[in-house]
């Protein structure tokens, strides 16, 4: 088994890496090559947050486990509040084949699905870009994002204003102008990221403009919610996994309302596929319900062990 630390992540693993993984996976998932377990996440207390996604791809060879969650008091002791590490298995013998650092994949999977979603579902004149929250996941979500649209400006609103200031680094050194808006002149974008870790809504129905697309990243969990339900309701929805979607993600508020059903759901896999056209007007609000997928992060770590291997890097023990 090889173990590839966190600290080697950023030299194996490239965020184009990521995007053509994930895209890679969703296509998986849609044509029924894939598919990922339910979740498990066990709240700890004082926020702490525990848990495991895993999955299968036959086609791709994969079944592992990605096991860790969200410590919000990490910060202060100068480490990421998400803290995980992915394992690998061989899918027929049930070895353990690797153990991956976790952290810096997650959020590179995690900017890459909502990059994806843009680069499908947004028009392809979007010139603005909104970013919702400026914690440790926004500013990958923004350099990603940079890579599938010319941009001319980027706007941002954060609960904590004093975090926006390390997001308009990220966007100056992309070449961007940046600029700290009230939520209500999010109308002014064309796409717009959500990624905090509120259990409220932040972003309404009045702060999205007709022809919107959403990517809608820091719902993962039960009684977390960042959009307006009415919103989610007025969009036309699409997700990583439905199942998640509807128990863990954005749209479970709707579906509890009886708004939203998860047969109004579209797998963004299904729009990699071809077998559903996607944005249908430049009227029509798009929402991609980024919930995150075990698959998503097998595919990454199975990159950085590939990668690894071939460099002679890593630690090779026995089990
Ligand atoms: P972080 O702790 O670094 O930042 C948290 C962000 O949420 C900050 O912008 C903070 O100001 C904001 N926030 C906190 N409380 C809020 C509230 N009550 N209302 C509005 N905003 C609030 O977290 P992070 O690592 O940037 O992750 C952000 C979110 O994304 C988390 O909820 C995390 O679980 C989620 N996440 C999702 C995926 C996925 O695949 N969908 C992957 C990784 C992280």
């Amino acid at each position: 088994m090889l173990i590839v630390p966190e600290a080697l992540i950023a030299d194996l693993v490239s965020p184009e890496d990521a995007f053509a993984a994930v895209a890679a996976t969703f296509a998986a998932m849609a044509r029924g090559e894939a598919y990922n377990f339910p979740v498990v996440r066990e709240a700890l207390g004082e926020g702490r947050q525990y848990g495991f996604k895993s999955g299968l791809d036959r086609a791709g060879g994969m079944l592992g486990v990605k096991a860790g969650g969200y410590f919000p008091g990490n910060m202060a002791r100068g480490i990421t509040n998400h803290q995980s590490t992915v394992y690998l298995f061989d899918p027929e013998s049930g070895r353990p084949t690797a153990m991956v650092g976790g952290n810096l994949l997650t959020a590179l999977r995690t900017a890459a699905a909502s990059a994806l979603s843009i680069d499908r579902l947004a028009r392809r004149e979007a010139r603005v870009l909104g970013v919702v929250g400026a914690g440790h996941q926004a500013g990958f979500q923004l350099r990603a994002a940079a890579r599938v649209r010319d941009w001319d400006r980027v706007i941002a609103w954060n609960l904590h204003p004093e975090m926006l200031p390390k997001l308009g680094a990220v966007a100056e050194e992309l070449g961007l102008p940046f600029e700290a808006v009230g939520l209500e002149r999010m109308v002014e974008a064309d796409a717009i990221i959500t990624i905090t870790s509120s259990p409220a809504a932040s972003l309404m129905a009045a702060h999205v403009a007709p022809g919107a697309h959403l990517a809608c990243m820091g719902t993962d969990t039960k009684g977390k919610q960042e959009v307006q339900v009415a919103l989610v309701a007025k969009a036309r929805l699409f997700t990583d996994e439905v199942a998640q979607s509807v128990s863990i993600g954005e749209a479970q508020h709707a579906v509890a309302a009886g708004l939203v059903a998860g047969a109004d759901i579209v797998p963004l896999g299904a729009v990699l596929a071809g077998a559903d056209a996607g944005r249908r007007s430049d009227e029509e609000i798009t929402l991609f319900d980024g919930t995150g997928v075990g698959l998503q992060d097998l595919a990454v770590a199975a990159v950085a062990v590939t990668r690894a291997r071939e460099r002679g890097l890593g630690v090779e023990v026995s089990v």
